[in-house]
């Protein structure tokens, strides 16, 4: 199946968000993908970030890890989707993620000391989303369980992407509803 990193792919609003959702599924173990399990997956995200990315303009060149740093990137991943995921999930405080994510961007930005690699990046992208008033916009789509920044004036946005999960979810119900109506 050849895979493409589509506008929906940056659905995040954020550079670490984006790096975070390349776990598709992660909730569901049986359906869960890692789209950064194959290397040159990594290298084809950090060239179309730069065009599709919400921070595309902070981050205009992005290059990606080396083999033997790759898991450096890879926890600081998993730092980004502990820490934000079980913060909004909480509503409020996880010291012990937060700590984790912390020290997660310490290792990156040693690692990663060029402001245009993929690490570097996305360790300043998820420390940005540490300020308040971004903080309390982050979401968990209802749909597809990414992590998204909710920018809609009233703050209500429950999709990451409405064209392809309000959509999915819309037309699930109405295929239940059939369903439902016809037994
Ligand atoms: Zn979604």
């Amino acid at each position: 199946m050849t895979f493409r990193w589509t506008k929906h792919r940056f659905a995040g609003g954020a550079l670490a968000l984006d790096v975070a959702n390349s776990v598709i599924l992660r909730s569901d173990a049986t359906k869960s993908l890692d789209r950064f399990a194959e290397p040159e997956q990594i290298v084809a995200f950090a060239e179309a970030s730069t065009r599709l990315g919400a921070e595309r303009d902070r981050f205009p060149a992005l290059t990606a890890p080396e083999a033997g740093e790759r898991p450096v990137l890879l926890e600081l991943r998993e730092a980004i989707d502990g820490y934000f995921r079980s913060s909004i999930a909480s509503g409020g405080n996880d010291d012990g993620g937060l700590a984790e994510l912390l020290f997660a961007c310490g290792t990156a930005l040693r690692s990663f000391p060029l402001s245009e690699s993929l690490g570097n990046a996305t360790a300043h992208s998820a420390l940005s989303l540490l300020a308040a008033d971004t903080r309390e916009r982050l979401r968990i789509c209802g749909n597809c369980g990414w992590l998204f920044i909710d920018r809609s004036k009233n703050r209500s946005r429950i999709w990451c992407d409405m064209t392809v999960c309000g959509n999915r979810r819309k037309a699930s119900r109405h295929y239940h509803r059939q369903k439902e109506a016809r037994t």
